[in-house]
Parts: C-alpha cells; structure tokens; sequence
C-alpha cells in the first residue's frame, strides 16, 4: 500500500477502517454520509481506488466514474430529491475548496440549492 493510500481518509472508509454510514457500494465505488451535511441530503460518491482529483484518474478508476452519475441518479431516487432536484460536483484543488485529497463526489438536495455556481 502506498503512503498515499494508507494515510487517506477516504482510502481508510474505503476499507472499513473509519466508520461511516453507507448508502451505496460495489466492487469499485462507494457511497457514505457527509459526516458535516450541508443540505438534508449530503451523500459523498467515491471511486474505493485512490486518486487525489479528476486530474488523476487511471483508466479504471476513470471507468468506475464513468458510472457514477447513474448511481448518483439512483440514490438522488432512493433518498426522495429526484424530482425536487439535486446537485453533483467535485471539488478539485485549493481554490475549489477540496479538503480531503481522495476524488469525491457531493450529492446535495433537500433544500433549494440556490441558483448560481460560486
Ligand atoms: P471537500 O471539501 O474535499 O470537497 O469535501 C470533503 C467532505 O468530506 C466534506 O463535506 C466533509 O464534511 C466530509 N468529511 C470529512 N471527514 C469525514 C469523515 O470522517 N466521514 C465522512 N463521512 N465525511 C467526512
Ligand atoms: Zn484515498
């Protein structure tokens, strides 16, 4: 293991080291509660394979966020925000405010999200 990899948070999630709640899981991606949501809906969609950022991907891991947006979909479905609407980004880098270095996936709904980006 990397140290990269052994020193992540969300690696640690990833491997059951660190509680979490999950929603979502497969051989390649994971779903947890936001531990500090900020909408009712606060869901985090992780490929379990490390990567810091969308600048990093490896072709697998690349596919496994290939898929990601339907899982998005499916719980957005599962957790009632389907139809009054949801919000999916990333954070990459330090002006975008990305705090855990593990790309990652905010789901948010539940409450009007406002209508601009920044
Ligand atoms: P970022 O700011 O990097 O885009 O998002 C990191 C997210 O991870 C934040 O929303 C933060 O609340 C969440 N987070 C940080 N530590 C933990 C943790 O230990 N468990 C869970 N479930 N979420 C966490
Ligand atoms: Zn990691």
């Amino acid at each position: 293991m990397s140290a990269a990899t052994s020193e992540c948070l969300f690696c640690k999630i990833a491997r059951k080291e660190i509680p979490a709640v999950p929603v979502y899981e497969d051989d390649s991606l994971l779903a947890f509660k936001d531990i500090f949501p900020q909408a009712p809906v606060h869901l985090l969609l992780i490929p379990k394979a490390h990567c810091e950022g969308l600048a990093d991907m490896t072709p697998g891991i690349a596919e496994t966020v290939g898929r990601l947006p339907q899982v998005a979909a499916r719980l957005a479905q599962e957790h009632g925000v389907a139809a009054s609407g949801w919000r999916l980004l990333s954070n990459n880098g330090p002006d975008s405010g990305q705090s855990v270095f593990h790309l990652h996936f905010h789901l948010l709904g539940g409450k009007p999200l406002g209508g601009k980006l920044c």
